[in-house]
């Protein structure tokens, strides 16, 4: 069961005006929601509460049952892809992939298995022994995903991880994660500020500003309301 549950969520760093204010969602099992808003509306912080990398001022996130709010982010069975990919720069790859499995303590012989899974789907088996710094931004993407998909969480978080790309491989990637999104079992939360990104992944849209959600529905709706 991987259904989210954001419940009366609010956010207010030091004596400010609250970044978001009262933000509550069900997401369905295995959904591909996106967040989609400008920049500094808040969509970056509200993923990270999710993940439980943000502090959370009021409020409670649901993953199933669970109340996560108390929970470690390597507890939380989620993982996360950043826009600036993140990577470890003194590791390869291959040890970038294994090192969030590590903590978990996934035995060698499975971690193996899972990071030769992962590195099958995005094609990145030539591409294992480099460092970070010898891969390409579209490369770089790839290995950034495929170390959350070798967690097998049930959620992934994707925070912009298109933005960086140019014009050719955002087009392809953006296929890629609509395939990864079907091949997997997990619920995935999309931040973007790209309308075609949010019309052509989502299986619903949650339009941000100021730190409220505007509008909530299916591209098909959001396309058509006024
Ligand atoms: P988005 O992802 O939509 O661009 P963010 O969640 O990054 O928005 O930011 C929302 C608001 O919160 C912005 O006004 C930003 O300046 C503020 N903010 C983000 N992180 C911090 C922080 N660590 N301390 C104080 N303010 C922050
Ligand atoms: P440990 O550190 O516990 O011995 P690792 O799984 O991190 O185990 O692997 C050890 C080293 O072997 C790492 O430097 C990793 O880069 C390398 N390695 C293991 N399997 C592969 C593989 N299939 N392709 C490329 N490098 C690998």
């Amino acid at each position: 069961m991987s259904s989210i549950s954001l419940r009366s969520l609010s956010k207010q760093y030091t004596n400010e005006k609250h970044t978001l204010e009262n933000i509550s969602l069900d997401i369905k099992d295995k959904e591909f929601l996106v967040l989609l808003g400008p920049s500094g509306c808040g969509k970056s912080t509200l993923l990270r509460m999710i993940a439980g990398i943000e502090d959370i001022t009021q409020g409670e996130v649901y993953i199933g049952d669970v109340c996560v709010n108390e929970l470690e982010p390597k507890d939380r069975e989620v993982a996360m892809v950043f826009q600036n990919y993140a990577l470890y720069p003194h590791m390869t790859v291959y040890e970038n992939m294994a090192y969030g499995l590590k903590i978990k303590k996934v035995k060698k012989i499975e971690r193996e298995k899972r990071i030769q899974a992962a590195a099958d789907i995005l094609q990145i088996n030539p591409l294992l022994k480099r460092l970070p710094s010898q891969l390409s931004g579209g490369q770089k993407q790839r290995v950034a995903i495929g170390r959350a998909i070798v967690k097998e969480p049930k959620v992934f978080l994707m925070d912009e991880p298109l933005s960086n790309l140019d014009a050719k491989l955002r087009n392809e990637m953006r296929i890629e994660i609509k395939k990864l999104h079907e091949r997997l079992d997990s619920t995935f939360i999309y931040v973007t500020h790209d309308q075609v990104e949010a019309v052509t992944l989502g299986d619903r849209i949650a339009i941000m500003a100021e730190g409220r959600f505007r509008q909530i529905g299916t591209p098909m709706e959001i396309i058509e309301s006024p």
